[in-house]
């Protein structure tokens, strides 16, 4: 039997997992990547981003050696050692997925890839311009940094995410722009590295689409730590550009200079120069390419999956979408859940949530009862020395089912899976309450939330 010929645009966690998948099903795939393969997680978000959280763990925890009872010398971060320790992990990593795609049989073709009608597309290679087509095509383009248009985002002080992980030293004095899930990443590896901090977000809070308490917690912490947080607060210009500075007004009349400024305000969808306009595919009023849950677009055939669809932006969110797109494609009826996407943040202490907030239950009129447990109360945490944050359960009243949780603390973007898989469940408070934890183990704070929610909690403090 021929094998069905399956493009696929863009290599990052969406386009490569997808491709994969394809060729399991017994496709002929043809992956296409104007860049280098993982796209934006492997190559300037998740994993170097992470790499240098571990670095500031190990940093932060021998700064405390003495708390530990260790006799500790003075230790200092290298920055330009973490930096190449960072590009060692992605470089390992990338040729683990170069392996994967031979392995898979999958033809990758580099180059930039655009169409010429619905499955015709024509690829700049450096050898010269391919044309290839396809029986079912999967645009996997991602997402780039969104910038003000009165910033000269080229000037040396002027940064994104993808041009600050590229730093030769750490800068002195830094605004992050923008208080989000990567804004904030930024502001705890930096902050650690001894940089001076102001964040301005226009929000009233940081994390603006956390929760309010979680949020509130990992301000007072960014407080503490003598970060300077303006929330409710705009940029409103650059004042002055100078080589090593940058002056800015904001619009509480405040004038800031630093050596730098980080803009992470947002991301946008990647459909430049794709042709879209030669296909008459929908897109929606942020330029996200519309899907169903199946990942089909409004051109039978045609589908997407990653960031360049939308909401949430996350890489496990486009390896998810990758497979469900692969597998229509195929003739697999597979669809998209978003009800159990756990959301993590690798601030210190690090952010796990998952499901309902308590806000967002009352809005859609359920009723509802928490639970709430602390760190501080916990043994393993005191053990370690990590005793901020909390773990928030949000539970349906009548039938005691988990809807969803927050944990800000230890280990909360590894704690928050076992909740998230309870969630998909159906389980009830009690039946993670009634479960018997490990002790002493950071888990024991989610049994812990689940007695509360029951009102018999045991350690509560
Ligand atoms: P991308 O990874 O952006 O890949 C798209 C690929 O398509 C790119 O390689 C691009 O070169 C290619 N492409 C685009 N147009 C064309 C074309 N015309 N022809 C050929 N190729 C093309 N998510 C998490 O879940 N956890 C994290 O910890 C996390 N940390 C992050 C930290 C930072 C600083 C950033 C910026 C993002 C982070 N993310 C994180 C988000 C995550 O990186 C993205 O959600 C994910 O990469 C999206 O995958 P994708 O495949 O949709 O797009």
């Amino acid at each position: 039997m021929e094998k069905r010929k399956v493009i696929i645009i863009g290599a990052g966690p969406a386009g490569y997992v997808a491709a994969i998948r394809a060729s399991q099903l017994g496709a002929e795939v043809t992956l296409v990547e104007k860049e280098t393969i993982g796209g934006t997680c492997l190559n300037r978000g998740c994993i170097p981003t992470k790499s240098l959280v571990s670095s500031i763990e190990v940093l932060n925890l021998t700064r405390r050696g003495e708390e530990f009872g260790l006799e500790v010398g003075e230790t200092k971060p290298n920055f330009s050692w973490m930096m190449n320790r960072k590009d060692r992990i992605v470089s390992q990593l990338r040729r683990g997925v170069h392996y994967l795609l031979s392995r898979n049989n999958i033809k990758l073709l580099q180059g930039k890839a655009s169409f010429l009608a619905p499955y015709k597309i024509k690829v700049e290679t450096p050898e010269g311009m391919k044309e290839i087509e396809g029986e079912r095509i999967i645009i996997a383009t991602g997402s780039k940094p969104i910038l003000l248009p009165f910033i000269n985002a080229d000037h040396p002080t002027v940064l994104t995410s993808e041009k600050a992980l590229t730093l030769k030293e750490v800068p002195q004095n830094l605004i992050i722009l923008g208080a989000g899930v990567i804004g904030c990443e930024f502001t705890s590896i930096f902050n650690r590295l001894g940089s001076k901090i102001t964040i301005v977000e226009m929000m009233d809070q940081i994390l603006p689409k956390e929760d309010r308490g979680v949020a509130r917690q990992m301000e007072q912490i960014f407080q503490k730590e003598g970060i300077n947080v303006f929330t409710k607060t705009k940029l409103e210009r650059i004042t002055r550009y100078q080589n090593d500075k940058i002056t800015v007004e904001l619009d509480n009349g405040k004038e800031i200079t630093a050596n730098k400024i980080l803009v992470c305000i947002g991301r946008t969808p990647y459909t430049e120069d794709l042709g879209l306009e030669n296909l008459g595919l929908e897109l929606d009023d942020k330029g996200n390419i519309k899907v169903n849950e199946r990942m089909e677009t409004n051109i039978k055939g045609i589908y997407a999956a990653g960031d360049v669809v939308g909401e949430p932006l996350l890489a496990h969110v486009a390896f998810k979408e990758g497979i469900v797109a692969a597998e229509n494609a195929l003739g697999i009826d597979s669809k998209m859940n978003y009800n159990t996407i756990p959301h993590c943040i690798f601030t210190f202490p690090q952010i796990g949530t998952v499901g309902l907030t308590a806000d967002a239950a009352r809005e859609k009129d359920i009723r509802i009862k928490m639970g709430r447990f602390s760190f501080a109360a916990n043994g393993k945490a005191q053990a370690m020395g990590e005793t901020r944050g909390f773990v928030q359960m949000i539970v349906e009243e009548d039938s005691g089912k988990i809807l969803g949780a927050q944990i800000i603390g230890p280990q909360a973007t590894e704690l928050i899976h076992e909740i998230a898989l309870s969630i998909k469940w159906g389980a009830t408070v009690e039946e993670l309450g009634n479960l018997p934890y490990a002790h002493p183990t950071l888990s024991e704070t989610v049994m812990e939330a689940a007695l509360s929610a029951q009102g018999k909690p045991i350690h509560s403090i």
